[in-house]
């Protein structure tokens, strides 16, 4: 399509406000016009932060000598045409609005040619006016170098961030679609130095392993998934590989890069235990809908999505991840054969990071039936499967079973609570007197019944049965705790369950007897998450047949 000015009618309907706020943009920018545009190769140069300089290569169409000055004009675009196509947008831009807001703001210099030219374009612009139009050779592609950022603007110049953090965000972006477009070869020189190079060889894990280096790339599980109503893939790692942040997450919309609380909130659900507290996957994941089912239109940046279906999208979403995590080893934890001597002194296996032999994933989510053989060090049990052996952290496999049905009375309303003879009197801090006061309703319903009793005083009268034995001014203390804990998104519910568990559970060092150990083995089968505890350590580890014979020398 050539490049034509929208009618007013569309430019109406187009979100307006701030294209350019960054270096970063210019570069996300020219990026997209370069995907668009079809480009297999884009490279991109920046210097001081991409204020001096960005600069973006590609092989794409190029834009004809006889568009080359349209192009710069607001709302001038190529990519759509009336008001039906922005119900359904294919292409990343369709606002014509980038090039002549960079222009407006910097010094541009845009070299380029399309295919049935014989010879390109080279054109020079100053803060949006044209400086200069000549007639250049070159390959077919498209040069866009951006000069003196904000040069002439010097308010917004200042609340620009440090060079590197403006360079961080360049690399982020480019990384981001280097991500999305894995059969693009992309290259990113900051300030002379390669700082990013991709195959273009169509392989995520390649780009991965660029970008995020060669362990996350081997240990990522693929997510594939489709339906009617849409299409997802991608790479999530395992619950054992972790980050203490949300930066690792990314999220595509038809490979457009996007911000969306809803794709986190499923992704989040389908990790749903199996983190502990604080610990956030990697993931890149893209989303396939036919271009009506979302809104692109929403934000001058295009980085947010309206979607038609959001609960369509959020479950087919957290199935697919779901589906990649069964397929997670279970513990990664990696054992060492234990010598003779380590095994009668110590009464305990050693368990080591270094010299590593890999434990084998289990295939089924569900536990086999287990036959216990003993216990080690008060605190493992030892216990045979038709898979091989197992050792069991008896209050991580404890917390587990409690956890979840306390969870299970409290859904149905049958929590059982212990009456206490002598009501126990605890003082709290004016910090949990407001946490008490603001979880009160909560804590009823899980059998707590706390009242006032002068100052800060209270008295416990009844709590639940699992803890009626525990230090319950303890529980209460640290129930109290977690439950204001603001940077732990877990559903209050699910923390009152957590703590109620972790105290009741049989602790480590705790001598069991056969029947004890059979019970919470069979218990533990029946658990609907067996492998791991409520806060998302494992609760066994495992040691195939094929992983002893090896270790004996038996097998190669
Ligand atoms: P939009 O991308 O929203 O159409 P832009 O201002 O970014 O608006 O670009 C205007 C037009 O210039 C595009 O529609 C496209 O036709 C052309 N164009 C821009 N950059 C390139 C490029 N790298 N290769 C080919 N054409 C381009
Ligand atoms: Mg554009």
């Amino acid at each position: 399509m050539p490049i034509k000015v929208l009618v007013p009618e569309v430019i109406s309907k187009i979100a307006a406000g701030e294209v350019i706020e960054r270096p970063a943009s210019v570069v996300k920018e020219l990026v997209e016009n370069s995907l668009d545009a079809g480009a297999s190769q884009i490279n991109v140069e920046a210097q001081g932060g991409g204020i001096e300089l960005v600069k973006v290569t590609d092989n794409g169409a190029g834009i004809p000598a006889s568009e080359v000055e349209l192009a710069f004009c607001r709302y001038a675009t190529s990519k759509i045409s009336n008001l039906a196509d922005l119900e359904s947008i294919f292409s990343l831009g369709f606002r014509g609005e980038a090039l002549p807001s960079i222009a407006a703001v910097a010094e541009v210099e845009v070299f380029t040619k399309a295919s049935p030219d014989i010879v390109g374009t080279y054109m020079y612009l100053r803060k949006g006016d044209i400086i200069r139009k000549e007639s250049r050779g070159r390959a077919q592609g498209t040069t866009v170098t951006v000069r003196r950022l904000f040069h002439y603007f010097p308010v917004r110049l200042k609340f620009l961030k440090s060079v590197n953090r403006e360079s961080s965000h360049i690399a982020n972006i480019l990384s981001q679609y280097a991500l999305a477009f894995p059969e693009v070869r992309f290259s990113l020189l900051l300030d002379k130095r390669l700082s990013l190079q991709t195959t273009g060889n169509g392989d995520l894990r390649d780009v991965v392993n660029q970008i995020y280096g060669l362990e996350v790339a081997q240990g990522m599980l693929e997510v594939k998934a489709r339906d009617t109503f849409g299409k997802v893939n991608g790479l999530v790692s395992p619950p054992s590989l972790t980050r203490s942040n949300r930066n690792y997450i990314s999220f595509f919309v038809n490979r457009r890069w996007v911000y969306s609380p809803l794709l986190m909130r499923a992704t989040e659900e389908a990790y749903h235990g199996l983190l502990m507290d604080g610990k956030h996957p990697m993931a890149i994941i893209n989303i396939s809908l036919p271009p009506e089912e979302i809104d692109v239109n929403v934000h001058p940046t295009k980085a947010q999505v309206k979607f038609r279906h959001e609960q369509a999208v959020f479950a087919i979403a957290e199935e697919a991840v779901k589906r990649a995590l069964t397929r997670a080893p279970i513990a990664k934890s990696r054992v060492m054969p234990f010598p003779a001597t380590s095994w009668s002194h110590q009464g305990s296996w050693m368990i080591k990071e270094k010299e590593p032999i890999s434990i084998a994933p289990l295939p089924a989510p569900d536990l086999p039936v287990l036959r216990v053989m003993g216990q080690i060090a008060n605190t493992y049990i030892v216990a045979e499967g038709p898979e091989g052996l197992y050792l069991i952290d008896q209050h991580a496999a404890h917390e587990r079973i409690l956890y979840e049905r306390i969870l299970a009375q409290w859904l149905k309303k049958e929590v059982e609570v212990q009456g206490l003879l002598q009501p126990i009197t605890i003082e709290l801090s004016p910090s949990e007197e407001q946490n008490l006061e603001a979880n009160e309703e909560n804590l009823t319903q899980f059998g707590f019944t706390i009242e006032p009793f002068g100052g800060r005083n209270y008295l416990i009268r009844t709590v639940p049965v699992v803890v009626a034995k525990a230090n319950i001014p303890e529980v209460v203390n640290i129930l109290l705790g977690n439950l204001a804990s603001k940077d732990n998104p877990t559903p209050w519910e699910e923390k009152i369950a957590q703590s109620l568990a972790c105290h009741s559970a049989i602790k480590g060092g705790q001598q069991l007897g056969n029947e004890e150990m059979r019970e919470l083995i069979r218990q533990l089968e029946q658990a609907k998450q067996p492998r791991t505890c409520p806060h998302g350590r494992p609760t066994m580890i495992h040691l195939s047949l094929h992983q002893l014979e090896k270790e004996f020398g038996r097998v190669s």
